[in-house]
């Protein structure tokens, strides 16, 4: 094809961008997304987790605003910029003990990557353990880490080598209570690290404190302690993927926090500036040292105006008590949730932490339960038409998720459990 002539054309958006709603945003605020079709609508999505202080909070925006016209980007090795040395003093009050240094990056799935090149270049060792249906991210290296559905790793192999999987405590889905789930999946890890992984050829545990895209299911805190246990052991390093279940979403600052453990790595991102792209990894110094300069970070990392939207961010989160508001807006959701949905047959679990609610759908098969995606569909899609954005998730895309703002009020609780039960009893007919 020559240049020579270039025809005006239009271009559009990539077939393969399957949206989960019709709704184009036009303005949103709070916990609530304005269509351009004058709609108005409960938003229980918040952009996948990322704007837990609400749409648009004034002090975020003012802060953002104030930041663009001092200075959008310097290149953080090249330039540094206040906000940036600002948050990381502000992210030092939040931190695990002991996790003093930070890094950023821009989106969850860089910040996987960098937290992985440390955990090897610091131990010199190969092999990562991910736990199944673990979510990391879609670059190569983090769809490598993923195991919450073929459809994030499918057709570009090869993928990244070293990843061995252990399976996760999911006890609803082997039909066993916790406790028998958490002995079953630690007997299994050790039993990787004696027939197929050594432990001292094995960098890191990845896990995340609630599987996100993987199910909304949250990580039984005995299971977390196990692998802490193991690590320390081990010489293993336990990185925590903190991208969707830290800065307050579980009613805990930080997810891992309802378990007695605290990780070498941390990985945080999308609540971090309330919707503006930044990522960090936080870890003691003296590990941080072993990887080398230039192996970390890029051109757009520790974005201006993102660190000063995230400086806004955990002020907000910190004066308004979201964290705490997390806690009680969750157990709200969650006790509703599962009142309108009691007696359904295909509601198979409601579960979650905070402000991450996970509703299963299955079929019953005998006396087994077998993943019903399309019921979990139809309900999403029901819910948007009451009035109610929700996502679905799950390895087989049979667990719709609710991911309300922190901000979120007992009101607009109420209403989202209303429009919900109204949209799951549309769906079964009940
Ligand atoms: N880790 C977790 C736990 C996530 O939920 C996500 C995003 N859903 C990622 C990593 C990847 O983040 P990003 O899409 O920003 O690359």
């Amino acid at each position: 094809m020559t240049a020579v002539e270039h025809l005006p054309q239009t271009a559009t958006l990539s077939p393969i961008l399957k949206q989960a709603t019709p709704v184009i945003v036009d303005h949103a605020q709070g916990s609530w997304v304005y269509g351009t079709d004058g709609q108005s609508y409960l938003d229980f999505t918040t952009g996948i987790g990322v704007t837990s202080t609400g749409h648009c909070h004034p002090r975020v925006v003012a802060a953002a605003q104030e930041q663009c016209a001092k200075v959008i980007h310097a290149q953080y090795t090249t330039v540094m910029h206040p906000p940036l040395l600002e948050l990381t003093a502000k992210l030092g009050g939040v931190l695990p003990l002991g996790l003093d240094s930070v890094f950023y990056a821009n989106s969850g799935s860089e910040a996987v990557e960098a937290a992985i090149r440390l955990a090897r270049m610091a131990t010199a060792r190969p092999n990562i353990v991910v736990f199944q249906g673990g979510f990391h991210g879609r670059t190569v290296a983090a769809a490598s880490l993923t195991t919450a559905g073929t459809r994030f790793s499918a057709g570009f192999s090869p993928l990244m080598g070293g990843v061995h999987m252990a399976p996760f405590p999911y006890a609803y889905r082997y039909g066993w209570d916790t406790e028998t789930a958490v002995d079953f999946a630690l007997t299994e890890l050790d039993y990787l690290l004696t027939s197929r992984v050594a432990p001292d050829d094995t960098a890191a545990f990845l896990i995340e404190p609630v599987l996100g895209d993987g199910g909304y299911l949250p990580t039984p805190p005995r299971f977390l302690a196990g692998l802490r246990e193991r690590a320390d052991r081990h010489g293993i390093l336990l990185i925590l993927d903190e991208v969707q279940a830290g800065f307050g979403r579980t009613g805990r600052f930080w997810g891992h926090q309802h378990a007695p453990i605290s990780p070498d790595i941390l990985i945080t991102a999308k609540g971090l500036a309330s919707g503006f792209p930044i990522s960090a990894i936080a870890a003691p110094t003296e590990l941080m040292t072993k990887a080398w300069p230039g192996s970390q970070g890029g051109t757009y990392g520790g974005n201006a105006v993102a660190a000063a939207a995230a400086i806004a961010t955990l002020d907000v989160i910190a004066e308004e008590n979201l964290v705490d508001n997390a806690a009680i807006r969750g157990e709200q959701l969650l006790t509703g949730i599962r009142e309108v949905t009691t007696g359904l047959d295909a509601v198979g679990d409601v579960r979650g932490l905070g402000l991450m609610i996970g509703i299963e759908f299955v079929t019953r098969v005998g006396d087994r339960c077998m993943p019903d995606a399309a019921t979990a569909l139809a309900v999403q899609r029901a819910t948007t038409a009451h009035g109610l954005l929700t996502l679905t998730c799950g390895p087989a895309g049979n667990v719709v998720r609710l991911i309300p703002a922190l901000v979120v009020t007992a009101d607009e609780i109420a209403l989202g459990i209303e429009r919900f039960g109204a949209a799951v009893h549309s769906v079964l007919g009940a």
